[in-house]
């Protein structure tokens, strides 16, 4: 096992690694920028160093400085989280450089899922359902007219290097592909250093159905059942379940071997995700593989009874895994509202500020992951997850009536956050009836132009 692990992330997620950590006993260092020096993870961890300036690419994205910091403490293993340098194939290399191991996928795992064309034609030489789409990256306009024509409206711009939903557009004619071509390219260039983009066809009214996948160094790989994220704004998840009230046992079934066989076609090792749309025919397709620990893990350990990350941590110490998802109880019903401080009635706008009043919810069946307490000032230069909040019940029904009380619980003032929201879909029939796919989150947004003002959401 390791002798120490330092966490190279903020936010809830450094909280929850450290949380493991603890509990196994490793200890650990946590890393902030300057803008963090208040945040809890700090507070939490054995050991605390500053890693440089606030904005990100000095810091949380600092190769060098994260690696200096691991040494200079003595650290002989890295936990990346989610973000940041969790899926950098360059980072996973810099740390087996340094006889550092990197709590997560191997260098070739990272490369391929981090090039979503390459990915996807190895899944489907290895037969998996994927997605018509261009055969690979789309330099003019020209061609990608011509592609478009043949895999039929409405198309979808999608950028290779993309992630967390952005450089993502949806074409429904051929005007708007022309409007919005060269626009997504330059996006997807400023965003990840990387301006491939590629069509893919635009599936109508979706559900995002994934699956947890966990493998060992000797090839064993399992998955764990799978999470609903079909409640997206702006192709981002918001409200996340386990089981998904979609699934069939057959269905199920079809769906977890292929997520198998993905990660089995590119030799996957640790946790990932296989990411998969599923139609209103029940045809399912293969859309990618994130390479980490993902935001929504909790569900899944919910209903497992698995600790995500401590499997991680113990699958890179060269633990095996010896068991598969039949010897696994599925048990329950866990929902998870990640909870932003944003403004759902201005278009997700963040809304920064210090917290001047915090209560927190609690009781049976209410798991909360965050980072945030009275007094703490959110920094405006990072992402606008403040936490999230799992409910946990033996039925869906339940799990929702836990999910609607702890929202009600919940004060975060005076910021304005996701919660009113949420608590108007848990009580939407729809929601309860699980009756929902990817466009659900619409209804509950002013109309474009609508005077917002009087919107208490
Ligand atoms: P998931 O696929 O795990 O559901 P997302 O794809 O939305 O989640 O992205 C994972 C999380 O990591 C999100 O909170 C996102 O904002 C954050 N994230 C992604 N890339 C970065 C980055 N480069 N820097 C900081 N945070 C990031
Ligand atoms: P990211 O890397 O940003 O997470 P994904 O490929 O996972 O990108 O897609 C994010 C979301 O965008 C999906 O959950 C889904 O809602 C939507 N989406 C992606 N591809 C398609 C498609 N071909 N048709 C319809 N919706 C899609
Ligand atoms: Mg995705």
């Amino acid at each position: 096992m390791f002798n120490k692990i330092l966490v190279a992330n903020r936010g809830e997620i450094a909280t929850r690694v450290i949380r493991a950590c603890k509990e196994m006993g490793i200890p650990c260092v946590a890393v902030y920028s300057e803008a963090d020096a208040q945040s809890l993870h700090i507070q939490l961890a054995d050991e605390k160093i500053c890693i440089g300036e606030a904005i990100s690419a000095k810091s949380y994205l600092n190769m060098d400085n994260i690696i200096k910091a691991a040494i200079d403490t003595g650290a002989d293993a890295i936990h990346p989280g989610y973000g940041y340098l969790s899926e950098k194939k360059e980072f996973a290399e810099r740390c087996q450089e340094n006889n550092i191991t990197f709590i997560g996928p191997t260098p070739e795992n990272l490369g391929l899922a981090g090039d979503k064309i390459a990915g996807k034609n190895i899944m489907e030489q290895a037969g998996i359902p994927t997605i018509p789409s261009s055969p690979g990256a789309i330099d003019d306009i020209e061609e990608a007219k011509r592609i478009a024509k043949e895999i039929e409206y409405p198309v979808m711009i999608k950028s290779s290097g993309g992630g967390g939903g952005r450089g993502i557009r949806v074409c429904e004619t051929e005007e708007m592909l022309v409007d919005e071509f060269s626009v997504a390219k330059m996006e997807a260039g400023a965003a990840f250093g990387n301006d491939a983009v590629y069509l893919e066809k635009f599936i109508v009214e979706p559900r995002h159905i994934e699956f947890q996948v966990l493998a060992d160094q000797f090839g064993n790989i399992t998955h764990l059942g799978e999470r609903e994220c079909s409640i997206q704004r702006r192709f981002q998840k918001l409200i996340e379940e386990a089981p998904s009230p979609r699934l069939t046992p057959d269905l199920r079934k079809k769906m977890g071997d292929a997520a198998i066989q993905a990660a089995k076609a590119i030799n996957y090792f640790n946790a990932g995700t296989v990411e998969f749309l599923l139609d209103k025919n029940d045809q399912f397709y293969f859309i990618e593989v994130n390479s980490r620990i993902q935001v929504e893990h909790p569900i899944t350990e919910m209903t497992t009874g698995i600790d995500l990350v401590k499997e991680q941590i113990r699958l890179s110490a060269g633990g095996r895994l010896d068991y598969t998802f039949d010897d696994l109880t599925i048990r329950g019903w866990a929902i998870e509202c990640r909870i932003n401080a944003e403004d759902p009635a201005r278009g997700f706008l963040p809304s920064p500020g210090t917290i001047e009043e915090y209560r927190v919810p609690g009781g049976f069946g209410v798991r909360l992951d965050s980072h945030i307490y009275q007094g703490y000032e959110l920094p405006i230069y990072y992402d606008s997850l403040i936490g999230k909040l799992i409910s946990y019940d033996l039925t869906r029904e339940g799990a929702i009536q836990i999910m609607k009380r702890a929202l009600e619980e919940f004060v975060i003032q005076p910021l304005k956050t996701t919660i009113p929201l949420y608590i108007k879909i848990m009580e939407e029939k729809d929601f309860q009836n699980g009756d929902f796919n990817t466009t659900y989150i619409q209804r509950f947004l002013p109309e474009e132009g609508e005077d917002d003002e009087e919107d208490d959401i």
